[in-house]
């Protein structure tokens, strides 16, 4: 079956390219071409925001009820539960992440948001009244914010698109997705659930392209809200546009989040639980926590079991169910990981685990070897800057206050987890340390609860009704005139 398409999804059709540009989707495993769809251009994204203008300004979408709206968003829940599968392989396919992951955060835990969002809907305070202060009451509505562009990354892209979309869709808002052009194939089969499930032409249109058209989509002046997720450094650009139009925009950015192991925790269930907090999606991941804050006094016993942890991962083929570490989704990713790893020893970290080269037995695909560094100063830019690959950096600390100041000198904070045998310590750091997320020996995201970054990490929360809000505009109604 090919994985080809010649169209993008706009107006509720299968609408011709503007232009003869195409993307080719490649394989991070085998390097090949495994399938080539259109490249949007600024023309394909006018005639996307023109649709979802439309479909905002004149269409049923923002007309129709919540109860209305939960209903389709409902039917589209149904539609994508009978997908996962197809939807984990699709990704793996186009970005690498090994299966195993897919199968758990690809696509299951996208619908797990559908399902968040559905109820969150139900119980949202769409329009509710107050007592007033001058008049007897004031009625306070919640109503959309319009056309919302979208734009997803390439490392876990229905993720983070879907934490947009849905909420979008239930809050009465139209949108223009611009998936990421390393990942274009998830975003079409979400489009055919959509249009399956009954959602009106226009209220959602799809065009893959690269960062120069996502910066027309941006800056075009049909977009009432952008939502985004990806580098720190594409925020900052976005937000300024943003700021110059005062358009409503939410960031969620890059982390360079840390695990904090307490002498009292269980060392060998700190080690599995770093293996995901620290490497999930081959640490092609936001809230990987690949700064390891370990005590001077238990610093050898942790650097020893992470070596033994990370040396023991299998490396490879991201189809195989076996696979815990996959390739870099990208040629250009695989160097930007290598050149950290060069730079970590030039700025005198010891590497205890991996380094450059190939995984052993792997001779093509854009694989990194796992690398864990001892002796890192948290000075050092291995420690400051985010990787976006398979590199741990074992950060040592004299004592508790140490480990949350060096948690803390960072320009992000997205997540973090501290590891101990006392549940009230772990809470205590939990509640010091500056970050969106954090765990106590876990992590995890629950799609009741905000999702989000302090600092460089980002502006806004996805999930939970927080995330719903944030697709809402407050609306005052002053039903009566006060008594003078
Ligand atoms: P990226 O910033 O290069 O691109 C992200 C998306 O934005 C892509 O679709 C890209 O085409 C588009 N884009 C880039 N520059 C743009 C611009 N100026 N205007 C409009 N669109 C633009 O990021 P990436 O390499 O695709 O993704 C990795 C980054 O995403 C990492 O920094 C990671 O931490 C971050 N991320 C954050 C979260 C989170 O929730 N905080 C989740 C996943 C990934």
């Amino acid at each position: 079956m090919t994985l080809d398409r010649d169209a993008f999804y706009i107006d509720g059709q299968w609408a011709a390219p503007a232009t003869a540009a195409t993307l080719q989707v490649v394989s991070p495993h085998s390097e090949q071409v495994v399938a080539t769809v259109p490249e949007g251009s600024a023309a394909d994204v006018d005639a996307a925001v023109a649709a979802a203008r439309r479909a905002f300004d004149e269409g049923p979408w923002p007309r129709m009820s919540p109860e209305e709206r939960i209903e389709v968003v409902q039917a589209f829940s149904g539609l994508y539960a009978g997908k996962l599968a197809e939807m984990a392989d699709l990704i793996t396919t186009e970005m690498g992440a090994p299966t195993s992951f897919s199968n758990l955060a690809q696509s299951p835990a996208p619908w797990m948001q559908i399902e968040a969002f559905l109820g969150i809907a139900r119980a949202f305070p769409w329009e509710d009244t107050r007592p007033g202060v001058l008049g007897p009451e004031v009625i306070v509505r919640r109503e959309p914010v319009g056309v919302v562009a979208a734009i997803p990354p390439w490392n876990v892209p229905q993720f983070t698109t879907i934490s947009k979309v849905v909420p979008a869709l239930l809050a009465g808002n139209t949108v223009v997705v611009k998936p990421a052009p390393e990942t274009p194939l998830d975003t079409y089969l979400m489009a055919e659930l959509l249009e399956e499930a009954g959602v009106p032409a226009g209220v959602v249109n799809i065009v893959a392209a690269g960062r120069e058209v996502g910066e027309h989509l941006v800056a075009h002046p049909g977009i009432d809200k952008v939502a985004f997720t990806g580098s720190t450094a594409a925020g900052r650009k976005i937000a300024a546009v943003c700021g110059e139009q005062l358009k409503r925009v939410s960031l969620e950015l890059g982390g360079k989040s840390a695990a904090i192991v307490l002498d009292d925790a269980d060392l060998a269930a700190t080690m599995e639980g770093l293996k995901f907090v620290a490497l999930m999606n081959s640490g092609q991941a936001c809230v990987a926590q690949t700064r390891i804050l370990a005590s001077r006094a238990n610093y050898d016993a942790v650097v020893e079991a992470l070596a033994e942890t990370v040396s023991g991962m299998v490396v490879g083929d991201p189809a195989d169910p076996a696979t815990e570490i996959g390739p870099m989704v990208a040629q250009r990713q695989q160097e930007r990981v290598e050149k950290y790893i060069a730079l970590g020893q030039e700025e005198g970290a010891r590497v205890v685990v991996g380094g450059n080269g190939m995984p052993d037995g792997l001779d093509r695909g854009w694989y990194v070897r796992p690398t864990v560094f001892a002796d890192v100063d948290n000075r050092m830019r291995i420690a400051q800057e985010e990787i976006f690959g398979p590199v741990l950096s074992v950060i040592a600390y004299d004592d508790v206050d140490d480990a949350v100041r060096i948690a803390n000198d960072s320009d992000y904070g997205l997540a973090g987890t501290v590891w101990t045998g006392d549940p009230d310590a772990g809470l205590d750091v939990a509640r010091r340390v500056r970050a969106g997320t954090y765990g106590v020996n876990t992590y995890t995201m629950d799609f009741a609860a905000p999702f989000g970054g302090f600092k460089a990490s980002g502006i806004g929360r996805e999930f939970g009704p927080e995330g719903l809000a944030q697709y809402t505009e407050l609306k005052a109604i002053y039903p009566t005139a006060p008594a003078m």
